[in-house]
């Protein structure tokens, strides 16, 4: 646990406390925060997503509870970003609520539908080329009711997309899938019949906006559509797992902390999450997560050791 002394925009000591009740103090000329965003902090998201937070599954450690941001934030550091706005994918619900990391992530959604708890279609699942869009399924998934969502799909497709740590949920038919997932066995079914019928052919190329969509219903599919019809059917539980989030410190083009006056902080950088939102407003596109951290990290590192130095 560290405790920040600033005074002035000044970054003047770090205090640890130690394991076994001890406190040193460290006196450092140049402070580089990358403690990440606040993800795992369930209490501080609750602040702006209510108790839909508790169904949140967190992706990475769950030591990034946001600290070191709260901190500076308090101490005068401008804030930047959206607090609701995350990176927030579709992972297993069977995931472990921490840590579950890439191998809970399903990117089988292009090749199926996703239904919610009453068995019913809310977005388009072929809006566009997934790492375009793999990371607004978590931000969807959160609005459904009770956090949950159900990727379907039948046995053509299963070889078409990563597999992942869990199995997928299986159906001889759709009644039985629709048991095993608690859905309405009657509500799933017409889901599945109205899309079909409103599947017009085309050729399949998940790799390009193809011509398979649906004509008709609502929400349309508008590429990669096709029938769910060769048993068995087959499902995962997905729920919102959180990568990341947006809000964070104000930084300049040296990764330089801005303070709530406009002024550049002396000696406090900040580079990776914890300074996402200079970079993302909303959305993501795949990669971006680590290129803050690689690009900024070594920009602040630059600029912390020239002024470690002066
Ligand atoms: C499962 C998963 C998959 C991902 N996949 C991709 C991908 O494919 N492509 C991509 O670009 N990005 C991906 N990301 C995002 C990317 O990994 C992160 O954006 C990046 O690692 C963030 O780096 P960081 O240094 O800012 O934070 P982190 O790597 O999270 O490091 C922050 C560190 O600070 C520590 N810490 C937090 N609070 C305190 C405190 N109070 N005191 C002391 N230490 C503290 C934490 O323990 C942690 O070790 C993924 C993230 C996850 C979780």
């Amino acid at each position: 646990m560290i405790d920040l002394n600033i005074e002035h925009g000044m970054f003047l000591s770090a205090q640890l406390k130690q394991p076994v009740g001890g406190r040193t103090e460290v006196r450092a000329s140049t402070l580089v925060a990358a403690a990440g965003g606040f993800e795992a902090n369930i209490e501080w998201l609750k602040e702006y997503w209510g108790e839909a937070a508790d169904n949140f599954l967190i992706r990475g450690t769950p030591y990034n509870r946001g600290a070191i941001l709260k901190m500076l934030l308090a101490k005068g550091v401008q804030e930047i970003g959206d607090p609701t706005q995350c990176h927030a994918v579709a992972i297993d619900a069977r995931a472990p609520k921490f840590d579950g990391g890439i191998i809970t992530r399903h990117d089988s959604v292009v090749f199926g539908i996703v239904v919610n708890k009453h068995a019913e279609r809310f977005y388009d699942e072929g809006e566009d080329i997934w790492p375009k869009r793999y990371a607004i399924w978590g931000r969807l998934v959160a609005a459904q009711p009770d956090q949950i969502a159900y990727i379907i799909f039948d046995s053509t497709v299963v070889t078409s997309f990563m597999p992942t740590l869990f199995p997928p949920i299986a159906g001889a038919t759709i009644a039985e899938l629709a048991g095993k997932l608690e859905l309405d066995a009657a509500a799933l079914e017409k889901t599945i019949t109205d899309f079909n019928a409103a599947v017009q052919t085309g050729t399949f190329d998940h790799t390009i906006l193809d011509d398979c969509r649906t004509e008709g219903i609502t929400p349309a599919k508008t590429h990669w559509a096709r029938r769910i019809e060769t048993p068995p059917y087959l499902a995962y539980p997905v729920r919102p797992g959180i990568t990341f989030t947006y809000l964070g410190t104000r930084v300049n083009k040296q990764s330089r902390m801005l303070m709530k006056d406009g002024k550049p902080s002396a000696n406090m950088f900040a580079a990776g999450e914890i300074m996402a939102g200079n970079v993302l407003g909303k959305g993501y596109a795949a990669g971006i997560g680590m290129t803050i951290g690689s690009v900024f990290g070594r920009v602040a590192g630059r600029e912390a050791a020239k002024n470690a130095r002066n």
